[in-house]
């Protein structure tokens, strides 16, 4: 069974609460597993300079509940 809790979209809800003229509020939210992700910053050389750049972590648990995400592993279709 894949996770599945309410806050996220409690979350949303307060954002558009806040913000009433934004439209498409888009959680960080890795398409393929569903899992939440923070973003890092680092700086990377490149073109013998230094340039910022996102890493993005996957959360092994949710950020809201707390309970862990399935591992992709044991996923099976039914
Ligand atoms: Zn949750």
């Amino acid at each position: 069974m894949k996770h599945k809790c309410d806050r996220l979209n409690q979350v949303i809800a307060g954002i558009k609460i806040n913000y009433p003229d934004h439209e498409n509020i888009t959680p960080p939210l890795e398409l393929l597993s569903g899992r939440m992700y923070l973003n890092f910053t680092a700086d990377k050389p490149c073109k013998g300079k230094m340039k910022q750049v996102d890493v993005p972590v996957l959360l092994s648990k949710c950020p809201f509940c707390g309970e862990k995400y399935e591992d992709d592993k044991e996923v099976t279709e039914d």
